[in-house]
C-alpha cells in the first residue's frame, strides 16, 4: 500500500509539469500511419477515441437515432461503442447496426472506424440462435485446452459474422471465493489451470492475424484480484498482499499477455483500499512495465464514475478522470455522456494530465484498430458473416458439455452401480432446474443474466425433455413448470405420490441464471425449497440421482449423502442437457474433474493448494480434481528421467495409465507436485500439469510429463519467483515419487 501511494503521488507531481510531445520513431507502415493520424489530431479527437459509450445511448424509443450518433461520433469524435440498446439482435440485424454507425464514422474529418466491443463469453452471447458452450467452469472441468481453443475459435467467427471484432473475454482471474457470483466465468481455483486455459481461449480469439475475418480481439480480464471479495459479493474490497497476488492472481495475466491478448479490462473493485481503476503501481508500473502489455486497458462498467460515487478516492468525475488516466487507463467505458471527454480535455489544457499520456492511451487505441483491419475494411465483411451457425458449432458444444460433466458419486446399490440408469426404468424427474434452459445456461445467455427463457433457440433442451426423448415419454413422469422456480410447499407434498411407480428419481437442483450482483447470496448452502423437495424425494426410499446446474458450488451435505449418484453438470449450455441425458443412460461415459475443491460445509472453504498447516482442516465434500467413470482407471509404474533436476536438465516423468474396467473411457490425468520444505510454507500440493487419454477396456498407456525447475517455483517472501533447493515429491493418482 506504501508503496502504491508513494508512487501515485510522484506519478501527479510529475504530470503536471510534463507536457512535451512524445516522439516515437515508427518501425512499420502500419506504425507510420498511426503517427501520421496522431500528428492530425486535435485533443478533442484525441480524448474522443479514448471514449467508449453504450448503445442505448443513440436510441430513442427503441430506434436507433442516426443524428444522434452523428453528434457522438462526428461532432464529439466518439471511438468506441459497446453492448446492446435494450436486447439482444438477430445477425443481419448486428450487420446492419454495424454498418450504419461505420458509414457514420465515416463521416468524421478524419474517418476513424469505431472499434465496437461486445461480451461474447461462452459464445457470442447476444446474436439470436449463436451457439453457446459451457461456462469456463465447466471447460475447467473437461481439462482439455484443445476443447477451449475450439470453443473460443467459433465464438471468434460469430461473433465477426456479427460485425464485431472486440470481445470482452476471456475472464482470467482465478476462482477462489465460490460464493462470488461470477465465479462459473472463472476456470477454477488452480492457477496453472486458469493460465492454461485462458491462453488457449486468447490464442483462439487472435490467431495469427486479427485482420482476418474469423478473429477477434480478446480481453484478458478483470485486471487484477476481482475474483476473491473478501465478502464474496460482486465489486466489494479485497485484501490481498502483494505476494499473494503475485503467486496466485498475476501468473494468468502475463500468461495471457504472452499468448498475445490486445486488450485488458481492470477490476472495479479495490484492493487493499486502492480501487485498481487508480493504482498506476498495478496499471501502469506491473502491467505495462514488467508485463510488458503493450495493448489497450479499457476500465470496466461506470468505472471512474464509482471512483467518486462509490469508491470516495476521487471528489468528482475530474479528480476520478484525472487519477485514472494518470494510473494508466486508456479507454473509459463511460458509458452514457460525455462527462469523461469535457473532464479529460480540461485536465490536459491545465497540464493535469499530460500530453504523452494522450498520445500512449490514443496510440494504443488506433493500433488495436489497424491490428483488426477496421481501417482498411471497416464494414462487416460477408466472408465472416458466411462462418455464422455452422451446424458443426452445435456439434462441438454436445462435445464440451459431455466432456464438462463430472460424476462426483455413484453408489452401488444390490452390487449394480446406480448409475447408468437402464432405458427401460421408470423415473421420476423433478426439481426447479428440470424444465429450465437458463439454468443450464447462466450468465451472458442472450441477455445479460441469461434468465429470459424465451430468448433461448427452441432447439435447446431442458433436462426433462433430453430425458423424454431418450426413453419415451411413457417411462417418464414430470410435472415441473416451465421456468427455475422456487419449489411450492404443494409440489413436495405431492412428491411421495408421483415418484410411487417409479423406479428412479431423477433430482434437477442448483441455481437460476444470473449475473454480476444480481447473484449475490448470503449463503452458499442449498436453498431450503429445494432441500426439503430433496428430503422428500429421498425419504420415499426410491434412488435419488441428483443433477446439478449450477454456477457455483451449492452446499448441500445432507443431500448428497441421501442420493444415490450425483452428476455435476455446471453452466453446460445449448448442448447441456443431450449431454447430461447420454451420461445418465450410459451413451457416454463422464470424464470430467472438479477445477475447485467442492466446500462440504460453509465454514470449510479451503483451496487445495492452501500451505500445508490447513492440511488437517482440509475436508471438502469433494476435493480438487475428483471425478468418477463408468469405468476404472489404475496407475502404476511411475518413472522419473532423474532423480535431480537442475535448470539444463529438466525432468521427465512417466506414469502407465490402465482402463481396469469393461468400458471405453476418456481419463483426465492430473499430475501434482509437493515442496517438502520451502522458505514459505509451501503448498498441500500444486498442479503442474494435465493430460487427457482414451482407453478401451484392458488397454494400458504411458503418459510422459516433463517438469522443469519454473514449474515448481514460488513468490518467496522478498516478491521474487524462485525454486528453492530441496525434495519435492511429485504425484499422479496414487503414485509418488520423489526428487530433488
Ligand atoms: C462487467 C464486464 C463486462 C462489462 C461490459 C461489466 O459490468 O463487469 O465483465 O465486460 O460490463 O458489458
Amino acid at each position: 500500500m506504501y508503496r502504491f501511494f508513494t508512487t501515485c503521488f510522484l506519478l501527479i507531481g510529475l504530470s503536471v509539469s510534463a507536457t512535451a510531445q512524445q516522439n516515437v520513431t515508427p518501425t512499420s507502415p502500419d506504425e507510420q500511419r498511426i503517427e501520421e493520424l496522431l500528428a492530425q489530431m486535435t485533443l478533442a479527437e484525441k480524448v474522443g477515441q479514448m471514449t467508449q459509450l453504450n448503445l442505448s445511448v443513440f436510441y430513442k424509443d427503441k430506434e436507433l437515432q442516426r443524428d444522434t450518433l452523428r453528434a457522438y461520433l462526428v461532432d464529439h469524435h466518439v471511438g468506441s461503442i459497446l453492448n446492446l440498446a435494450y436486447r439482444y439482435l438477430s445477425l443481419e440485424e448486428w450487420i446492419e447496426l454495424q454498418t450504419i454507425i461505420q458509414e457514420v464514422a465515416q463521416e468524421s474529418r478524419l474517418k476513424i472506424p469505431v472499434i465496437y466491443g461486445i461480451d461474447a463469453i461462452h459464445g457470442m452471447s447476444y446474436t439470436q440462435e449463436a451457439t453457446l458452450f459451457p461456462h469456463n467452469i465447466g471447460l475447467a472441468a473437461t481439462r482439455n485446452a484443445d476443447l477451449v481453443y475450439q470453443c473460443a475459435a467459433v465464438t471468434a467467427k460469430e461473433t465477426r459474422a456479427s460485425g464485431i471484432r472486440w470481445n470482452f473475454d476471456p475472464v482470467v482471474g482465478v476462482g477462489r471465493n465460490p460464493i462470488w457470483p461470477r465465479f462459473e466465468e472463472t476456470y477454477g481455483e488452480d492457477t496453472y489451470l486458469v493460465s492454461t486455459l485462458g491462453s488457449a481461449a486468447i490464442r483462439a480469439y487472435e490467431g495469427e492475424d486479427l485482420t482476418q475475418p474469423d478473429r477477434v480481439a480478446s480481453c484478458m480480464k478483470h485486471y487484477l484480484g476481482y475474483t476473491v471479495p473478501a465478502s464474496g459479493k460482486d465489486r466489494s474490497p479485497a485484501y490481498l498482499p502483494e505476494i499473494v497476488l503475485r503467486e496466485h492472481f498475476l501468473p494468468p495475466f502475463a500468461a495471457a499477455v504472452a499468448a498475445g491478448t490486445s486488450t485488458v479490462m481492470l477490476n472495479s473493485g479495490a484492493i487493499n483500499g486502492v480501487p485498481v481503476h487508480v493504482s498506476k503501481y498495478l496499471v501502469t508500473d506491473v502491467l505495462k512495465e514488467e508485463l510488458g502489455f503493450d495493448g489497450v486497458v479499457v476500465t470496466d462498467w461506470l468505472d471512474i464514475v464509482y471512483l467518486y460515487t462509490q469508491h470516495g478516492v476521487a471528489k468528482d468525475n475530474r479528480e476520478a478522470v484525472k487519477l485514472a488516466i494518470n494510473a494508466g487507463v486508456d479507454m473509459s467505458m463511460v458509458p452514457f455522456d460525455l462527462s469523461f471527454c469535457e473532464d479529460l480535455i480540461d485536465l490536459v489544457e491545465v497540464g493535469e494530465v499530460s500530453t504523452e499520456r494522450i498520445d500512449d492511451a490514443v496510440r494504443r487505441i488506433l493500433k488495436l484498430k489497424m491490428k483488426v483491419g477496421l481501417f482498411d475494411q471497416p464494414y462487416p465483411e460477408p466472408a465472416a458473416a458466411a462462418n455464422f451457425g455452422r451446424a458443426a458449432y452445435q456439434d462441438l458444444a454436445l462435445r464440451v458439455a459431455r466432456e464438462s460433466i463430472t460424476l462426483l458419486k455413484n453408489d452401488t446399490i444390490q452390487n449394480i452401480p446406480a448409475l447408468p440408469l437402464v432405458k427401460d426404468s421408470r423415473i421420476l424427474i423433478t426439481g426447479p432446474a428440470a424444465r429450465s434452459v437458463s439454468t443450464l445456461h447462466g450468465s451472458w445467455s442472450y441477455s445479460w443474466d441469461g434468465r429470459q427463457e424465451e430468448l433461448y433457440p427452441a432447439s435447446t433442451q431442458t433436462i426433462a425433455a433430453a430425458i423424454t426423448e431418450k426413453v419415451g415419454a411413457d417411462r417418464v413422469v414430470c410435472e415441473v413448470p416451465t421456468g427455475f422456480h422456487t419449489v411450492t410447499a404443494e409440489q413436495i407434498a405431492a412428491l411421495p405420490e408421483l415418484a410411487a411407480d417409479v423406479d428412479v428419481i431423477v433430482l434437477c437442483l442448483g441455481e437460476q441464471s444470473y449475473a454480476e450482483h444480481a447473484g449475490n447470496v448470503d449463503q452458499l448452502t442449498l436453498p431450503d425449497d429445494q432441500r426439503q423437495l430433496a428430503m422428500a424425494a429421498i425419504e420415499t426410499g426410491k434412488p435419488v440421482i441428483l443433477v446439478l446446474s449450477q454456477g457455483r458450488p451449492l452446499i448441500m451435505e445432507g443431500v448428497v449423502a441421501g442420493s444415490a449418484g450425483v452428476l455435476l453438470a455446471y453452466r453446460p449450455a445449448s448442448a447441456g442437457a443431450e449431454a447430461l441425458a447420454e451420461v445418465l443412460f450410459g451413451d457416454y461415459n463422464p470424464n470430467g474433474r472438479l477445477p475447485y475443491s467442492y466446500p462440504r460445509r460453509t465454514g470449510n472453504i479451503i483451496p487445495y493448494d492452501a500451505p500445508v498447516r490447513a492440511e488437517r482442516y482440509y475436508n471438502p465434500q469433494w476435493p480438487f480434481g475428483y471425478g468418477l467413470s463408468y469405468t476404472s482407471f489404475s496407475y502404476g509404474d511411475l518413472r522419473l528421467s532423474s532423480y535431480e533436476l537442475t535448470r539444463e536438465q529438466p525432468i521427465t516423468v512417466t506414469v502407465t495409465v490402465s482402463n481396469a474396467g469393461d468400458r471405453n473411457g476418456a481419463v483426465a490425468v492430473d499430475l501434482y507436485t509437493r515442496d517438502k520444505v520451502a522458505s514459505i510454507t509451501p503448498a498441500m500440493r500444486k498442479l503442474r500439469a494435465f493430460q487427457k487419454v482414451e482407453l478401451a477396456p484392458g488397454e494400458a498407456k504411458t503418459l510422459q510429463f516433463e517438469l522443469t525447475l519454473d514449474d515448481l517455483s514460488f513468490v518467496n517472501t522478498q516478491l521474487a519467483r524462485v525454486t528453492e533447493a530441496g525434495e519435492f515429491e511429485v504425484q499422479i493418482g496414487d503414485q509418488r515419487a520423489v526428487f530433488a
